[in-house]
């Protein structure tokens, strides 16, 4: 597997660890599990009673993010939610276990949390740290683009996070803005496990977002974690530029771009930046940062983050270049977009077609 004993260690820096919320035995009324009963329970140890479910955070294809404040602790936190016949028919029960069990195991400062999950006959939940500070997305587009220093600080965090989930056999593979939110002190937290893979060597499926995606991907070919390098490229472009690459009107149009390759660099963009960039975003595997002997030592020691200093960033240590104008721990989430909030179906009981296939949860 690879990934046995990363939840051994506590690598997280100490100061701001969130406080899980806490459930009383009340809540192991709902913890039945025999094979006779109709409504799916859950195995875990929350419910949704354990929760007041808030506003929407945000919406993904098979459901949505929300806003929750445990009854208990009265602390906040994210629950994403999953429509189960939704899940199954975009094929992904396999990604959405995946990320269930991945989000379980990996423990990081720049890697979202996961407390805990449950389900009821519809849905499934996963309970989350609430990250405050918003999507890099919207603070990208508020700004246009990124300072040189600011789109570094960014990009250095993003490459200790994915170099974490490599070393444990984790391809990411959905690398974009939308999926790296701010902390309230504003280092980043990647979430969205939903397309990351465990992986021994290399794999074939093609998904992530098409402008971020890898040409070894568009075309079919099998591939490994540098598809993550790619992106980081990608993301670091579209930081210093404000806009992507390969973006074009329709998404088969970017797919010929990237398989093309050919990259416009604006005279604004530092030279070192630029290296490092033609370095990320190529075809060609030989070349490709983050795939050669040296391994991540190219990307660490590239001149472009020279003045990073690796552990004290690591440790949080180092002050962020932009704090999230919120009042943490009161449940503020002034810095999301708005979404139309629907009827939910949460606590749905009766019959469930898809027991069988999301049984971990
Ligand atoms: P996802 O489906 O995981 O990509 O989440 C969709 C959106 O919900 C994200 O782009 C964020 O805006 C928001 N979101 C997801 N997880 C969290 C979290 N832990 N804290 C705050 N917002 C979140």
């Amino acid at each position: 597997m690879g990934t046995h004993g990363l939840h051994l260690h506590h690598i997280l820096s100490g100061h701001s660890q969130p406080a899980e919320p806490v459930v009383t035995p009340a809540s192991s009324n709902n913890v039945i599990k025999t094979t006779t009963t109709k409504s799916t329970v859950s195995s875990g140890k929350y419910s949704l009673s354990d929760f007041k479910i808030l506003r929407t955070l945000g919406t993904g294809s098979f459901g949505r993010v929300h806003l929750v404040q445990s009854v208990h602790n009265r602390r906040y936190y994210a629950i994403k939610v999953l429509k189960k016949a939704q899940v199954v028919k975009m094929k992904q029960v396999e990604h959405t276990n995946d990320e269930r069990r991945m989000l379980k195991l990996v423990e990081h400062p720049f890697l979202i949390r996961m407390w805990g999950t449950f389900q009821d006959s519809k849905n499934l939940f996963m309970v989350m740290d609430y990250i405050e500070g918003g999507e890099l997305f919207s603070l990208l587009r508020k700004s246009q683009r990124f300072p040189n220093p600011v789109a570094k600080f960014y990009a250095a965090e993003v490459v200790m996070a994915l170099d974490y989930l490599h070393s444990n056999n984790i391809i990411y593979r959905d690398l974009k803005p939308e999926n790296i939110l701010l902390d309230k002190s504003g280092h980043i937290k990647i979430t969205d496990f939903g397309f990351a893979k465990e992986v021994p060597d290399v794999t074939y499926t093609l998904c992530g977002t098409p402008d971020y995606i890898a040409p070894e991907v568009v075309s079919s070919k099998p591939y490994n974690k540098s598809v993550d390098w790619w992106s980081v490229g990608i993301l670091i472009y579209e930081m210093l530029a404000g806009y992507t690459p390969f973006y074009d009107r329709t998404p088969l149009k970017t797919y010929e771009n990237i398989l093309q390759c050919h990259v416009r660099y604006p005279s604004y963009i530092h030279p070192d930046a630029r290296d490092l960039l033609e370095h990320l975003i190529t075809k060609d595997l030989t070349r490709r940062y983050g795939n050669l002997a040296n391994g991540t030592a190219d990307i660490y020691n590239h001149p472009w983050f020279a003045e990073v200093v690796w552990e004290k960033l690591y440790s949080k240590t180092i002050e962020t270049p932009y704090e999230p104008p919120i009042e943490p721990g009161v449940g503020d989430s002034s810095l999301f977009d708005r979404y139309p909030e629907e009827q939910p179906d949460y606590g749905a009981t009766g019959p469930d077609p898809y027991a069988s296939l999301f049984k971990d949860f």
